[in-house]
């Protein structure tokens, strides 16, 4: 494959949608003129006052009216750029303009209509169709859809919508987007299926589809990758990537009055936009060497296609009537910018992150394996015949080990001739009566287990197949249909449509290189054949060099207009800007101690790949200001709990705050070793005078001169009293007289009976 190293121009279309019920009702007025033959857009100025004023016209590449058909549309602008991408080439179609102009019409179109289908739906059929008509290729295609919403990108297809993915650069592959999924697609159907996943993640996250929708960028990429074998004997992959942008609309979003939060959105909402437009002024400009693709998500992902290697088509859309005029001329004038956009686009050959590559290499090795498998079977299978000296006329006697395209016939055959065979070895043990039964049990098992080994070993086998049929299957091979007939028809029928396509461009090109040329040459070749006509031929050259020189005026006059509106309303932005910035510090120099406030200031640092401030960790080395003491509200527990969390500790089970323990155990009971105090069986004599003696009496005399010969005298009145009532007649320990010397008790003293230790 040849590089092409030389630039061509970012290709600009423009599209006119037909009037809607609405406009048609408001009896507005159609001020766009479209001029199909000469690529011209030509628009009026519906104001009163300036009926004068010369219509202004735009020529582009090719132009749209409100009748031009999807089809159309497609073959004439949109074919040859997805050949490209087919051939290798990065390429980019971009709709952009004014919300309600038919960006989504044209991109997407109505899904269910094949009249009326848009860009993407036919593009899938335009890559299949390619596919299945190809020869000796080998392609895998896979799909992403991605959204970018207030400088945030989503991916469309991924199962978890509240993910917001990053982008990355890399030397070699350039700007990507970390851990976008992309899905690989064997046809139209699945594809679609892709597609229509994306579309409703996209309006289920919106509230306002509509609104949602003129705000969010949606990106579409397809991914070819296509496999040849090249004259050098090499297998080349050629890897092109189609990226199908509906850009969000391009109406000023207005700013006024916004503050805070919503300030902050509200310069986010369109600033890819914006950011889109510097890219091209810049690119254009030639004077600028410094291109700021950095100040957005959209042109960072984009850079490739806007003055990079791919190919692009830019399809400017716009409305016919009146009231639109504004928004009309604003993007047709953006659009005549990036009609100067130059790429270089260049093949993307054996790149280093090709799938197929990695896709052929897995499929080579399984398929090793699975070679490694049968070779192993055969071996077995010789080595048995050898020995057993079987002449099974089901095995083909021509089998070698290299006979590698053994097809499922032959591997069913061979796992039911050995599943057949272990069965009748165990019927023959079965009917062999000279077996003792033990023996008999032994060998049926042994069976048994050689039969299950064997179904293991094919299931295995049959799961390595299948997974080589499934990798297979995603590869895409062409040339299956390229014999059928209506196919055939089919293909010469768009061939002639691209033909018929091509003139049109070409005949277009003349027109527009005649009507330049126009004036010069005229000039050069007339002969003049009187002074009079000389005059006259002059003068309405003049005329007309006037009109172009007014209108050339006019035109600089709006340009400045606009440039100064724009000047304003970035001027008004960054008023905004900055009270809110002085408000914040208001806030901080007044609320916040410095010592916090220092202490942030060191831990905040710039994030290059993000673009984002970040905060550091909290470290406990180096910087002290870093250090955080220990909080006090954690007085008890280890680390500070709300109270939220310190009630569900207690309250639930839940492990989730168990951050302290998390078992929290009773203490500890040893086994008991000794049995309980009991009392001592009393002699009904001995309580009998126990309650006598307890009696409820006044008082008791006692005559203690018994004990004064042998014991010294424990009162000093020499009278005890007795105890208030409601004591327990027999408490536990103290119920029971224990004192030798008790007033009433003549017998022995009472003590509570020993019963000695307890075994054990
Ligand atoms: P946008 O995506 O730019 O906001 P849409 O694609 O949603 O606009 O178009 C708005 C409406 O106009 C839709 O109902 C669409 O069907 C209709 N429309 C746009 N362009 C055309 C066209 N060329 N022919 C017919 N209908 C169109
Ligand atoms: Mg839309």
């Amino acid at each position: 494959m040849s590089k092409n190293k030389s630039s061509e121009s970012v290709k600009v279309v423009v599209r006119c949608r037909p009037m809607n019920d609405k406009e048609r009702a408001a009896k507005f007025e159609r001020v766009v003129s479209v001029d199909v033959k000469l690529g011209q857009i030509i628009v009026r100025n519906p104001r009163e006052a300036s009926a004068s004023e010369l219509p202004k016209v735009f020529t582009f590449d090719s132009v749209y009216d409100w009748n031009s058909k999807q089809i159309d549309l497609y073959d004439e602008t949109f074919r040859p750029l997805v050949d490209s991408v087919l051939l290798g080439f990065n390429g980019t179609i971009f709709a952009y303009g004014q919300t309600g102009t038919g960006k989504t019409y044209t991109m997407e179109g109505v899904r269910n209509d094949p009249e009326r289908r848009g860009v993407i739906p036919n593009s899938f059929e335009h890559i299949f169709t390619h596919i299945s008509r190809s020869q000796n290729q080998q392609y895998l295609v896979r799909a992403s859809y991605l959204e970018i919403y207030q400088e945030e990108i989503k991916d469309l297809l991924s199962k978890d919508q509240s993910r917001r993915l990053e982008l990355r650069e890399r030397p070699d592959t350039g700007v990507y987007v970390k851990d976008l999924l992309s899905f690989v697609t064997k046809s139209v159907w699945e594809i679609e299926h892709v597609m229509n996943v994306g579309n409703q993640n996209r309006s289920v996250g919106a509230t306002n589809m509509n609104e949602h929708s003129s705000r969010s960028h949606a990106i579409f990429v397809i991914t070819v990758e296509c496999s040849e074998l090249s004259v050098d004997g090499e297998n080349h992959i050629r890897v092109g990537k189609l990226n199908l942008v509906d850009l969000a609309g391009s109406e000023r979003q207005t700013k006024t009055g916004a503050h805070g939060e919503r300030l902050k959105e509200a310069t986010k909402i369109n600033l890819s936009l914006s950011a889109l437009g510097n890219v091209i002024s810049a690119l254009v400009d030639g004077r600028s060497s410094h291109i700021p693709y950095r100040d957005s998500k959209l042109t960072r992902l984009l850079q490739d296609s806007l003055g990079g290697n791919a190919r692009t088509v830019m399809v400017a859309n716009i409305g016919p009537a009146s009231y639109n005029v504004e928004e009309t001329l604003t993007t047709l004038r953006y659009s005549n910018r990036a009609k100067n956009i130059k790429n270089k686009p260049r093949i993307n050959e054996d790149p280093k992150d090709a799938l197929l590559r990695e896709f052929q290499e897995e499929i080579a090795r399984l398929k090793a394996q699975l070679q490694k498998r049968l070779g192993k079977k055969k071996k077995r299978r010789q080595r048995r015949r050898a020995v057993e000296g079987h002449d099974d006329e089901e095995l083909e006697e021509g089998e070698t080990e290299d006979d590698d395209d053994e097809d499922g016939d032959d591997k069913g055959d061979y796992w039911r001739e050995q599943q057949e065979k272990l069965e009748r070895e165990r019927k023959a043990i079965m009917d062999d009566h000279s077996l003792v039964a033990e023996e008999k049990v032994l060998l049926l098992k042994e069976k048994e287990k050689k039969m299950e080994d064997l179904k293991r070993e094919r299931e295995a086998g049959e799961m390595l197949a299948a997974k080589v049929k499934a990798m297979e299957s995603k590869l895409l091979v062409g040339g299956k249909n390229i014999v059928d007939h209506t196919n055939e028809q089919q293909r010469m029928l768009e061939q002639r449509r691209q033909e018929i396509a091509e003139q049109k461009r070409r005949e277009r090109e003349m027109q527009q290189q005649m009507e330049s040329r126009d004036e010069e040459t005229l000039e050069l070749k007339e002969t003049y054949s009187s002074l009079q006509q000389e005059v006259d031929i002059k003068t309405k050259k003049l005329k007309k060099l006037f009109a172009k020189l007014q209108a050339v005026k006019a035109e600089i006059q709006d340009l400045q207009e606009v440039h100064i509106n724009h000047r304003q309303e970035l001027e008004q932005t960054q008023n905004e800007l900055t009270r809110d910035l002085k408000l914040k510090h208001l806030i901080i120099e007044n609320f916040i101690p410095l010592e916090e406030k220092n202490k942030i200031v060191n831990r905040a640092y710039m994030d290059d790949e993000d673009e984002h401030w970040k905060m550091k960790p909290i470290t406990r080395i180096e910087d002290e200001h870093q250090m955080m003491t220990r909080p006090l509200s954690a007085v008890g527990y280890r680390r500070p709990l709300c109270q939220h969390a310190r009630v569900a500790l207690i309250m639930k089970p839940d492990i989730r705050y168990k951050a302290e323990n998390i078992l929290i155990l009773d203490m500890d009971m040893p086994a008991q070793t000794t049995k309980e105090y009991q009392e001592p069986v009393i002699a009904p004599k001995v309580a009998a005078a126990l309650e006598d003696a307890l009696r409820d009496e006044d008082e008791i005399q006692v005559d203690a001169s018994r004990f004064h010969s042998s014991f010294a005298p424990t009162s000093a009145s020499g009278s005890l009293k007795k105890p208030k009532s409601g004591r327990p007649r027999t408490g536990k320990k103290s119920g029971t007289p224990t004192s030798p010397f008790s007033p009433s008790s003549p017998g022995p003293p009472l003590y509570p009976q020993t019963r000695g230790l307890v075994p054990k």
